[in-house]
């Protein structure tokens, strides 16, 4: 896969990080990116794991039997998914890197669990 060098940070500042990354996302409306987000989903790049420099307050939830989500643990930016198995890869929450620009999408998960009023947003 093709990976570039990406940075990004929470909302408040206190984390910030840097990764070699993919830059073709994947949407995803699964329930429980729904309810993370507070939104229609999230969005994820994957990421060489040993690439990733990661510093700050990281806080960490178990967000199924497979895998953590990392969030900065002041201002709650959802920032990071690893699986337990993950093998070399993180996925990183593209909302919260500072190229927007380079990020296109890739595909989209959960599609039947994709809320009506997202459906209706201009793409
Ligand atoms: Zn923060
Ligand atoms: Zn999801």
């Amino acid at each position: 896969m093709k990976q570039t060098p990406l940075s990004g940070r929470c909302a408040c500042g206190q984390v910030v990080f840097q990764a070699m990354t993919e830059t073709a996302c994947a949407v995803c409306y699964c329930e429980t990116c729904r309810r993370a987000s507070g939104s229609w989903g999230m969005a994820w790049v994957d990421a060489i794991r040993s690439s990733l420099s990661i510093h700050g307050p990281v806080s960490r939830w178990r967000s199924s039997s497979h895998a953590y989500r990392h969030f900065c643990g002041v201002c709650g930016t959802q920032l990071l998914l690893l699986e337990d198995e993950g093998e070399d890869v993180v996925e990183i929450a593209v909302g919260s890197l500072d190229q927007q620009h380079l990020i296109s999408v890739d595909h989209e998960s959960y599609l039947a669990s994709r809320p009506e009023w997202a459906a209706a947003l201009k793409t």
